[in-house]
């Protein structure tokens, strides 16, 4: 690719294709749509149509496809030709406006927890004009959101155009009581994605990593990120191929794929864009996503973008950076060059605060998938405790507003590195802080919970919808006070007050901390299992209809869905595991100890000593398959019971209580077995293989 500029977005029915290929008045139209969310007039589609398929096909595509992003977690496509009998037997191409705004596909196959029986299969998708229509592979892709024939969402794409709304709204009160210009307020979103890239060949010798997309056994290889040698290195050929091709890819779809690098465990990498509207940016995720697999292949690679495909190294996450913009540009939480008098930013700040602290629950419903609860609180990742981190020069802002006294500021220094030649640069008033779930990074936060292969919409609805609610407070307290800046500065400081039990700097990783977080009374839910139940709290049900993103049925609906897809992954890992132990991995050690069994009568029968590794080595894994068989029949029970009572409330909490812990007592036997037995025997690619394949 020698030319960037030009090629950027070239698969793109983007706004700069609209102007060129619209006429005037429709392209306005359009555009209010757009922007202000004007109705869509079917004229106005029907000439969008023509024009998004003339261009379509000059590009080489022969479908189209609404696509949508159903509560699978991955997106969905049905491609239809733009073929039409021309009534001599012949075809043209054809596209109406109907077609383009609404498609029908059989709503019956996609998760709707209950919202859609089988017997009303009729689903709805319409084009979402807020996102742009892509070409992918032959197909122009239209961006759309799905409903039920109700009206449900079954979507991720619908609550969050809701909840976009509804802090549009409530910031705009807010900005108005401020006097500060603004028609339209839009959430942004950075997601920074994490991944591994391993051989296809070894990967396809597991069938853990091949069903389940992480592995469930497997002996900690003798390095793993100890040395501190992965992140930020030099990217091997193979990778730097791959990620070069990835660039472009996306690059063509109008994907603002900026930043890479090596991760901190082997074989994992990072891609960040720039950011932009959260709904372009999940969308544009999503893409990503689906994206880095197609590519990966063509590499002979595969791209893992489950949270947890390794114990005993970092897993990945999906960091959130999220942001308030106006219309006219202005960044809502940019702190400026005087935080301490920016009442605005300060008060947007504290509407940040509230929220995290009274949503604690949703924030880690948001992010709660059973891939995911192996990272939270693991290694690398945030515990599953929400905090924020502020940094220094925020926190002693607040904490001089909560004491009443004067805050004088932090000068700015300039970096002292000690070396003439070097430029010098003012220093950054705050460090960052990995470890927290929720930092203030200079004028975003970063919301470092998601897990690296779900969608960033659910945790983009939760912000929007729980900061909406904050904004929504203070407009109602501010708008009726009879001195606005009292009111204001009495406003901020009783936040501050009574949220800043959120805010903690320190390290989130450490056991103390949450000693400390059970103190101040935060919640701490370690699984999904654990967190679900908040989800349909009667607070939640009302939250979320009061702005209008889930009605109470959807919500249920989300919830039901939700626990069944947590139960279904646990109990496929357990009968997956069920079937390597039995298939392959006890078979290999009892091949094993076959092995020893006839060294040992060789060396009876030749009156030879028995050497005691050969002796203890045999005793361990007889024990040892003995203990795997135990385990097996018991997590075989406990899983296809689980499969069973899917529908029972109790089943998260059964998977969590009475197959979880079965998996680890399982996993515990065959990884010891595995350091036991001679290389040649075991039955598949040891971590060794999968993380040093080049
Ligand atoms: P780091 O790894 O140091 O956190 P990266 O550069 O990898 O930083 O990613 C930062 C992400 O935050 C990028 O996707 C960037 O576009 C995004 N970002 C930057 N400013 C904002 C903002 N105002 N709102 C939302 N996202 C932002
Ligand atoms: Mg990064």
């Amino acid at each position: 690719m020698n030319n960037i500029p030009e090629t950027f977005g070239s698969l793109v029915f983007n706004r700069e294709v609209m102007k060129e290929r619209l006429p005037e008045e429709v392209y306005k139209s359009l555009k209010h749509t757009i922007q202000r969310g004007d109705d869509l007039d079917i004229t106005v589609a029907n000439v969008v149509a023509e024009a998004m398929k003339d261009w379509a096909i000059e590009k080489g595509a022969t479908h189209y496809t609404h696509w949508f992003q159903p509560m699978t977690g991955i997106t969905a496509e049905k491609h239809d030709g733009f073929i039409t009998p021309d009534g001599k037997g012949g075809v043209i191409m054809s596209f109406s406006g109907k077609e383009l705004i609404k498609g029908e596909p059989d709503a019956s196959s996609f998760p709707s927890g209950g919202l859609r029986a089988t017997f009303e299969a009729r689903g709805y998708t319409a084009w979402d004009p807020t996102s742009y229509a892509v070409i992918k592979d032959g197909s122009l892709c239209i961006p759309s959101v799905f409903c039920s024939y109700g009206g449900e969402a079954l979507d991720k794409k619908t609550p969050l155009l809701r909840s976009m709304e509804a802090i549009n709204e409530q910031a705009l009160r807010i900005l108005k009581l401020f006097g500060t210009e603004a028609k339209h307020v839009e959430p942004n979103c950075g997601p920074e994605q994490e991944y591994f890239l391993v051989d296809k060949e070894i990967f396809n010798k597991r069938e853990d990593l091949v069903v389940c997309g992480r592995t469930l056994f497997g002996a900690k290889p003798p390095k793993g990120q100890e040395l501190e040698d992965h992140y930020f290195g030099a990217i091997k050929p193979r990778i730097s191929a791959f990620m070069k091709e990835l660039d472009e890819e996306l690059w063509k779809l109008g994907v603002l794929a900026k930043t890479k690098h090596n991760e901190a465990a082997p074989c994992q990498h990072e891609l960040a864009p720039i950011f932009g509207s959260a709904n372009a940016a999940t969308d544009h995720n999503q893409l990503t996503m689906e994206t880095m697999k197609k590519v990966a292949d063509r590499h002979g690679l595969v791209c893992i973008l489950q949270e947890k495909p390794f114990e005993g190294i970092n897993g990945s996450g999906k960091h959130d950076n999220w942001s308030l913009s106006t219309d006219k540009g202005m960044n809502l939480l940019a702190p400026g060059k005087n935080p301490y008098e920016n009442a605005q930013f300060l008060l947007f700040l504290c509407a940040v605060i509230k929220a995290v602290d009274e949503h604690q629950d949703l924030l880690r419903i948001s992010v709660a998938t059973a891939g995911n609860d192996h990272r939270l609180g693991a290694h690398e990742a945030p515990p599953a405790i929400v905090s924020m981190f502020l940094g220094d020069e925020l926190t002693a802002i607040l904490e001089a507003i909560d004491e009443g006294v004067p805050y004088y500021g932090t000068q700015k220094l300039q970096m002292e590195i000690g070396v003439h030649v070097l430029p010098t640069f003012p220093k950054d008033t705050t460090d960052r802080n990995r470890t927290s779930p929720f930092a203030f990074t200079g004028n975003k936060f970063e919301f470092r919970m998601p897990g690296s292969a779900m969608s960033v919409a659910e945790p983009n609805v939760v912000i929007n919808t729980i900061v909406a609610e904050s904004l929504m407070q203070f407009a109602d307290e501010l708008e009726s006070a009879s001195d606005f800046r009292s009111a204001l500065n009495d406003l901020i400081r009783r936040t501050i007050k009574k949220h800043k039990r959120i805010i903690f700097n320190g390290d989130g990783y450490s056991v103390d901390w949450t000693r400390e977080a059970e103190r101040r009374g935060l919640l701490n839910l370690p699984t999904t299992a654990d967190a679900l139940p908040y989800f349909v709290s009667e607070g939640n049900i009302e939250l979320f209809s009061r702005h209008k993103v889930y009605t109470e049925k959807e919500l249920r609906s989300r919830h039901d869905i939700l626990l069944e897809s947590y139960c279904k992954i646990v109990a496929i890992e357990a009968i997956t595991m069920c079937d390597m132990a039995s298939r392959d991995i006890i078979p290999a050690v009892e091949s094993y100890v076959l092995k020893l069994a006839k060294t040992v009568n060789a060396l009876k029968s030749a009156d030879a000593p028995i050497p005691h590794h050969t002796r203890a080595t045999l005793t361990r894994l007889v024990e040892l398959s003995d203990e795997m068989t135990a385990s097996l029949a018991l997590l075989r029970a406990n899983a296809e019971y689980a499969q069973k009572n899917l529908s029972s409330n109790r089943c998260g909490e059964f998977c969590r209580d009475e197959v979880i812990p079965k998996m680890r007592d399982l996993r515990r036997a065959a990884d010891e077995a595995e350091t036991l037995t001679e290389r040649s025997f075991w039955p598949f690619p040891t971590y060794g293989d999968l993380l040093y394949y080049n």
